[in-house]
């Protein structure tokens, strides 16, 4: 692709496309939004430095924690930096090492948080891999990530209270913090089932563990307040990226200030030479001013052209017959999954997805003008210049495209293959770098 504005991008043939992966998130307002590169243009021609800073931190940092509900914030150059730090001073408030986190979730690329896409389709035959935490715990994402870190972490399942309330209670003086995706987003879109986030509120308030919302995704695109604010439940901590600049690198870090003023010169620390630069600040200046004026019409219209697509897609499935669902968050992010399930609840469900009918899906609705990303384990994403005539133009390509898709591809389910625990420690699998690898999905994963 070579250029984009609005709700479309250019190939270098320039051919046009809907673009419905929205850069993998950040785009909240499209291709080049006037507003944003206007003001980013205007604060860099004061220089591009961050230190000593600029009164642009203070007045963007009460910004974002005026819109998060949050007491205060850090900026950070990405989501795995905020989700990274976090990690830290979790670990430094409670005084305990251990991280919870769930199968399935992204967190980005550092050490802690590669560890959560278990190889299930194969050894889905040992049911105790799928239960116990410290085992799959110790199964790396990437090759280079130290054994010795990932006994720092455990990983269960996402959407199952039963087994959250068991590992919280037997681990409670060891963990630090139950990191989660509020809604499990990269594993397409799960929503949490009900009484799912309450329950992790309510057990790691009991146990003193720390609850952080990764909101890379949710940031921003659920509601102003992210997923605090949709779901009504306040985290310890959470972490943006992505929709927080409408497009440039960023991360933050916010929350109560009581764990946030552990980050001071002799406790807990936090560097980096670009954190809070202007250009970045002043496209979340304007990206939040474009959220919240007209008392928030811009996310209102998001979530109204969301549900139209999500209604849209799902006569579509209904009217050709196809084998699958759609999920979704109101335009805040969705998904379309080619399963025989009705619901996708967890990595385990992820599993059943035809992902090689996705991919020629993802073609399909090229050739129709939509772009959508290739891998079934990102999401469709709107911006808020996406139009009412762009969500027609994309339910008549999903209705033609699943048409002509051939019925059986099915190629993603390999039971049965005994896998042991010790086995598994040897080396991470060259197909789980992302949940959405095996069959040789391009990386641009975010
Ligand atoms: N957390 C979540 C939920 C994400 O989806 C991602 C990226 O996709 C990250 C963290 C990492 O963010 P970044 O790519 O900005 O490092």
């Amino acid at each position: 692709m070579e250029s984009g504005q609005g709700s479309a991008i250019w190939d270098v043939d320039g051919n046009k496309y809907i673009d419905y992966a929205c850069a993998l998130g950040p785009l909240i307002h499209g291709h080049s939004s006037p507003r944003i590169i206007e003001n980013v243009v205007r604060v860099l021609k004061k220089g591009p430095w961050q230190n000593p800073p600029t009164e642009l931190v203070a007045k963007v940092g009460e910004d974002v924690t005026k819109a998060t509900g949050t007491d205060m914030v850090r900026f950070t150059n990405s989501g795995t930096e905020a989700t990274m730090y976090a990690i830290r001073v979790a670990r430094a408030f409670t005084g305990r090492d251990k991280v919870l986190m769930f199968q399935g979730a992204y967190h980005g690329g550092h050490d802690y948080a590669l560890c959560t896409h278990p190889p299930l389709r194969r050894s889905s035959a040992n049911k105790s891999l799928l239960t116990n935490p410290q085992l799959l715990g110790l199964h790396p994402d990437s090759w280079g990530v130290p054994q010795k870190v990932l006994e720092t972490v455990m990983v269960v399942p996402w959407n199952d209270i039963a087994i959250l309330e068991t590992t919280i209670e037997n681990h409670a003086d060891e963990l630090a913090c139950v990191l989660t995706e509020p809604v499990q987003m990269n594993i397409g879109c799960a929503p949490p089932r009900k009484g799912y986030l309450e329950s992790m509120r309510r057990l790691t308030e009991e146990n003193d563990t720390l609850l952080i919302f990764d909101e890379v995704i949710t940031g921003f695109r659920l509601a102003l307040g992210g997923a605090q604010e949709y779901f009504n439940i306040k985290a310890d901590l959470a972490t943006y990226a992505k929709a927080l600049s409408g497009g440039f690198p960023i991360g933050a870090i916010a929350g109560k200030s009581e764990i946030m003023k552990w980050f001071s010169p002799n406790k807990v620390a936090h560097y980096g030479t670009m954190n809070a630069n202007p250009a970045c600040l002043a496209a979340i200046e304007v990206s939040l001013e474009m959220l919240s004026e007209n008392n928030g019409a811009a996310l209102k219209n998001l979530h109204k052209r969301g549900d139209r697509l999500i209604e849209g897609i799902e006569k579509a499935i209904d009217s050709t017959k196809t084998e699958a669902i759609v999920q979704g968050m109101r335009g805040a992010g969705l998904q379309i999954f080619f399963t025989p399930l009705k619901k996708i609840d967890n990595y385990q469900d992820f599993q059943t997805c035809d992902r090689t009918k996705y991919k020629l899906f993802q073609k399909e609705l090229l050739k129709r003008g939509i772009y959508v990303h290739p891998a079934q384990s990102e999401h469709i994403f709107l911006s808020t210049a996406h139009t009412d005539e762009d969500i027609e133009t994309a339910v008549l390509a999903v209705n033609e495209a699943l048409s002509v898709l051939p019925k059986n591809t099915q190629t993603s389910i390999l039971f049965n293959a005994q896998f042991t625990a010790g086995q598994l420690r040897l080396q991470p699998r060259s197909d789980s770098l992302h949940a959405d690898s095996p069959e040789g999905e391009p990386h641009w994963y975010g």
